[in-house]
């Protein structure tokens, strides 16, 4: 069944009615420009294929239902209640379960947004073929789906900005993980063969045609099954080290500094600092790098970068995993133009930009290397640059 019928399904055993309307938004993989959102910088990501699906009907009362395919729980709750529940306490659980604060967090931070637009209540079913802790950003594809049912539904008429703002302040504050924008905005902007460019400080973007169609060529997605958490551990700490570094160098963030700063960065703080510090400011550039030989020179030009890009997250920031290291090494060695992990980090997903003809080998590489690693078999899939949200019913 398909992951659109699943949701109509499931909202028929959730009300025994017919939705009136089902909203779906894409996933997104990141081409380069990883950590740089929250400091203020640069990224490049594209919507994909993988999609989570809305489907969605106004109620009589004041009630929101939700249930998910993910969960066996329903949870209800009114939505003049949504102001108690949220914002969760820093460092604290969400009053709700953790999956449903994305869409209740999602209504909440509309409602906000849009003002005291008269609400009323509704159901919502959900269901996506969007992998979830992959590095895809199911997250950001539940927000987005979410966003645009009730954004209709409610009549908010707020643009694709705005609801990509609603999506992230509902990660932040109503799920409590504290990511940046880049997600909601890749969702959001999608288009067909071209990836989007987004300034992390202004929110100004710009649609990035990639050529990978046109140079036959394809982003293979090798998801290692390891997974994540950005609410725990790891995230927070490369935000907290992108923090001090900013602190340090006396700028508001590490979006401020460029190499020229990193001889100064070394006098004045740690060496862990200094290369968290150096991966964002080098990445910025790769970001700037990408977008300008997109431009001049094609997608067959862009591998180095992405290599690059892998080597600064491995050995800098320090968030890849064996996994994700050999995934990029045996693309590599295969053909591939360029791999480097993608999204967050401490698992997840590897991308490679290969030729159409090379995706079968590079992929029956990258299954073997991993079988005689000893590692979990890999879901390894193609994707291309592809719609942000829309209404599918
Ligand atoms: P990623 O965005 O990389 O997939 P995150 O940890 O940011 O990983 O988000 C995954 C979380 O989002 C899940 O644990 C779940 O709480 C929520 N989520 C994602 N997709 C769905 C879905 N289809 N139904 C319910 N919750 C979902
Ligand atoms: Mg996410």
């Amino acid at each position: 069944m398909s992951a659109l019928d699943a949701a109509r399904a499931l909202f028929a055993e959730l009300t025994g009615r017919e939705p009136e309307g089902v909203w779906s938004a894409p996933g997104r993989v990141n081409l380069i420009g990883e950590h740089t959102d929250y400091n203020e910088g640069f990224v490049l990501p594209f919507a994909i294929p993988h999609r989570t699906f809305a489907a969605a009907r106004v109620r009589d009362d004041d009630r929101i239902r939700v249930a998910s395919t993910f969960a066996d729980e329903r949870v209800e709750v009114a939505l003049t209640d949504l102001d108690a529940l949220f914002p969760t306490a820093p460092g604290a659980e969400p009053a709700v379960p953790e999956w449903s604060a994305y869409v209740l967090g999602v209504a909440w931070a509309l409602l906000a947004a849009a003002g005291d637009a008269p609400a009323r209540g509704v159901d919502i079913a959900i269901a996506s073929d969007v992998p979830v802790g992959a590095g895809l950003s199911s997250s950001a594809a539940i927000e987005g789906a979410v966003a645009s049912a009730l954004n209709d539904l409610w009549r908010l008429g707020l643009d694709p900005v705005a609801l990509a703002q609603v999506g992230r302040r509902a990660e932040n504050e109503a799920v409590g993980a504290p990511t940046g924008i880049m997600d909601q905005m890749a969702s959001m902007l999608g288009r067909p063969d071209a990836a989007t460019f987004i300034d992390c400080r202004s929110l100004a973007t710009e649609s990035v045609p990639t050529g990978f169609t046109g140079e036959g060529l394809e982003v293979l997605v090798i998801d290692t099954q390891v997974t994540h958490s950005h609410s725990t551990g790891g995230y927070r700490e490369r935000r907290e080290a992108c923090e001090r570094g900013a602190a340090l160098l006396g700028i508001r963030s590490l979006r401020d500094a460029s190499e020229a700063d990193l001889p100064r960065a070394a006098e004045l703080m740690d060496d862990v600092t200094l290369r968290r510090v150096r991966h964002v400011i080098t990445e910025n550039q790769r970001v700037l790098d990408t977008v300008r030989t997109l431009a001049e020179h094609g997608p067959r030009m862009i591998g180095d970068l992405l290599v690059a890009s892998h080597a600064s997250m491995r050995d800098d920031f320090e968030i890849s995993v064996a996994e994700l290291d050999l995934a990029v090494e045996t693309a590599l060695a295969q053909g591939a133009i360029g791999a480097r992990m993608t999204g967050g980090g401490f698992g997840g997903a590897a991308i490679a930009l290969v030729a159409h003809d090379d995706v079968e080998k590079v992929s029956d590489a990258v299954a073997r290397a991993f079988a005689d690693a000893g590692f979990a078999a890999p879901h390894v899939f193609t994707v291309h640059p592809s719609d942000g949200p829309r209404r599918d019913i």
